[in-house]
């Protein structure tokens, strides 16, 4: 399968068009952004790692049998994927409390939840991706109900695997945000990328973060970070 014409270069990602309409191939590259693109910089090696961790997190999930736009990777950074049309909701699962929530609601960062929460926001980098229920995606027309029940359905379960997965790693799963997009015949699957770059992975014992918020937040060690959690993964997932 050939790279054609490039449709999109987002932050952390290019996707480019084959000769099957229903494919297309994906890049990842070593930029990295935060706070709404404010901060910049580059995170050697982390293309690699991501496109690596997601497709093996992907394959893992669809054995579990959530469907995702996986099909088959193509080299160290590139990746086929069913082609769909991203549902402009981004999903967030949380297990403890951090990051934005921390921030909103005056919890301390650590703080474990009873049970898992789900919260979208708008995918619209020019609003800022704004936070918003269900009531006003429908408003929007952002997606079905059925489509936003799939999608609850889909990512508790999700967080359930992943969050299996990780411990038998040593490793908290803090959060983490998905995409979901439409196949051509309706169909809802799992899209987009499940990486460090996407989700809060703490070490189990020490709380160590191994993951994004280490650039974020100018913490040092981010390329170390990344390298020890694929390392983790390669280990518990044959
Ligand atoms: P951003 O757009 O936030 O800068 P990326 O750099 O990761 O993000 O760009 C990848 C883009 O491709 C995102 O907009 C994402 O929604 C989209 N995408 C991910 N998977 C698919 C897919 N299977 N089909 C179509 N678009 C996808
Ligand atoms: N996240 C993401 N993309 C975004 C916003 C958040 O991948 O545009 C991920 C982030 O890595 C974390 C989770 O979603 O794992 C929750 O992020 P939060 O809302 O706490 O936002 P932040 O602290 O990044 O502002």
């Amino acid at each position: 399968m050939e790279k054609l014409q490039q449709l999109y270069e987002g932050k952390a990602k290019k996707v480019f068009a084959t000769d099957d309409p229903e494919l297309l191939i994906v890049d990842y590259k070593d930029d990295a952004t935060a706070f709404n693109g404010l901060k910049k910089g580059t995170i050697a090696g982390k293309g690699v790692i991501n496109n690596q961790m997601s497709n093996r997190l992907m394959a893992y999930l669809e054995k579990q049998g959530i469907p995702t736009h996986f099909v088959k990777e193509l080299s160290d950074r590139e990746t086929l994927v069913k082609k769909v049309s991203i549902v402009p909701l981004e999903v967030i699962v949380r297990n403890i409390a951090a990051g934005s929530f921390s921030k909103h609601y005056g919890v301390e960062e650590g703080v474990v939840f009873d049970q898992p929460t789900i919260e979208f926001s708008y995918k619209n980098d020019a609003l800022g991706d704004p936070l918003l229920n269900t009531y006003h995606a429908l408003a929007l027309k952002l997606a079905t109900p059925e489509e936003i029940k799939t999608i609850e359905d889909y990512s508790f379960r999700i967080n359930d695997a992943l969050k299996a997965f990780w411990l038998t790693c040593g490793v908290t799963l803090v959060d983490f945000k998905l995409e979901f997009g439409r196949l051509s015949d309706g169909t809802i699957v799992l899209a987009d990328e499940i990486s460090p770059d996407t989700s809060r992975l703490w070490d189990s014992k020490t709380h160590e973060k191994l993951d994004k918020d280490r650039f974020r937040r100018d913490l040092g060690g981010v390329e170390e970070a990344y390298a020890e959690i694929m390392k983790r993964l390669e280990a518990h997932l044959k």
